[in-house]
């Protein structure tokens, strides 16, 4: 049991009756009462480590791990993944499931393995998420190739809040080599199009990224792309690519120095990324996943991150989200990922190229990166597209966070 603690504390908290039973929030996890269905309510100082417990506003579901598109190191083009996951598509049904069953599940993070809007009952899950204040994301990538014009308008009708959009060139004979099968003008013509609706409807959402993952190819476009990126009003990043990730690194970078400049990270590759912080921070990132942002398969599997497809920790359809994110596979790859641990055999993290380099270099996560991070809450969600607008739904929650910040003990 969790040691109690009797500091009177002062807390300001929204309550919210979900399906009965009283679910206590609020816009900011630290220092809030947290509901458990194991311990009951629990004040901060009773909450049990982050490595044993954890219940992420955000959570990565699976929409589909098909792709019409063959880019050479995708394991998903290579037919990896699916030899592992399968080649499917979320259902309608299960995306319901998991909204209504987990009230505190307020963002959900759809794309990981392949093309979102190949899956038919993404409208379907789009309408159903925004009636129940329910963030969707598409932040690791979309291809935007065959997107029908509905779906197009749906996505800006439901406030589908980002989309990364992954386009590696200015031109179609560059774009191509690397998303093959690819049409440029095609892509650049949806994002048109969500712009004409994004002014219809009067919205910033959904907010668009221009992602140009370099190669030796493609480099000598970025400029070109990113004054197409600001004329699309899209944001703009260029990434360094997995390099050998997932089999053999394909065109690598013949300009360094401009890919250090691009990059904003000073490195252009991810060794040298290593080289400069000790580790490569996407791949931090990736690790991170199972504390704030876990991977469940279309299928239910739980796959804890956003890169790993050779194994799974549980069925989150089977055992429950909460039961499953804290089950002692996940608990103890926690433990590793911090160092605290040896490897053992059935954890994926071990059979892992990021958690090896991790090893090697003795480079282990933190309690400080493992917080949780803020995301925004179903209230928050609700005032931002029903009540008060985004704009003025920012400007209260920052009021808001000053005055918690003043209020403090
Ligand atoms: S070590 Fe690899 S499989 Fe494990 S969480 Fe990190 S990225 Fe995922």
């Amino acid at each position: 049991m969790f040691k109690q603690h009797s500091r009177q504390v002062k807390y300001t908290l929204n309550i919210q009756i979900v399906c009965g039973s009283a679910i206590l929030i609020t816009d900011y996890p630290k220092g809030i009462l947290e509901f458990t269905p194991e311990y009951g309510i629990l004040s901060p100082a009773m909450v049990p480590p982050r490595t044993s417990y954890v219940k992420p506003r955000r959570l990565r579901l699976e929409t589909s791990t098909a792709c019409q598109l063959k880019c050479p190191s995708c394991p998903t083009a290579s037919g990896e993944t699916g030899k592992r996951l399968g080649i499917g598509f979320l259902k309608f049904s299960d995306f319901k499931k998991i909204v209504d069953d987990n009230p505190w599940v307020s963002n959900i993070e759809l794309s990981n393995w392949r093309e979102i809007f190949l899956n038919k009952e993404l409208p379907r899950m789009m309408a159903y998420a925004y009636k129940r204040n329910v963030a969707l994301h598409a932040v690791n990538g979309a291809n935007l190739n065959n997107v029908d014009e509905k779906v197009l308008e749906a996505l800006v009708k439901y406030r589908f809040q980002n989309i990364t959009c992954s386009i590696d060139g200015a031109s179609q004979e560059i774009y191509s080599m690397y998303r093959v099968r690819g049409n440029f003008d095609r892509v650049i013509a949806n994002i048109k199009t969500i712009n004409k609706y994004k002014a219809k409807y009067r919205t910033p959402y959904p907010k668009l990224k221009w992602q140009f993952v370099a190669f030796g190819h493609n480099e000598h476009q970025i400029g070109q792309a990113r004054k197409m990126a600001g004329e699309l009003n899209m944001s703009f990043k260029v990434k360094l690519s997995w390099e050998n990730l997932y089999g053999e690194a394909f065109s690598p970078i013949k300009d360094k120095d401009l890919i250090r400049r691009e990059t904003g990270s000073g490195a252009a590759s991810r060794q040298e990324m290593r080289d400069r912080q000790g580790m490569d921070i996407y791949a931090k990132n990736c690790c991170l996943d199972m504390w704030i942002n876990p991977q469940v398969n279309y299928d239910g599997r739980l796959l804890g991150c956003a890169v790993n497809y050779w194994g799974d920790f549980g069925n989150a359809y089977q055992e429950g989200l909460l039961q499953s994110l804290n089950n002692e596979k996940m608990v103890y790859a926690r433990e590793m990922l911090m160092g605290r641990r040896a490897s053992r055999p059935d954890i994926p993290c071990t059979a892992c190229t990021l958690y090896k380099i991790m090893q090697k270099n003795n480079y282990w996560l933190t309690d400080e990166d493992v917080q949780e991070h803020y995301w925004k809450s179903r209230t928050y969600v609700m005032l931002e597209n029903k009540v008060l607008g985004p704009g003025l739904t920012a400007r209260l929650a920052e009021s808001r966070k000053k005055l918690k910040h003043l209020l403090k003990p």
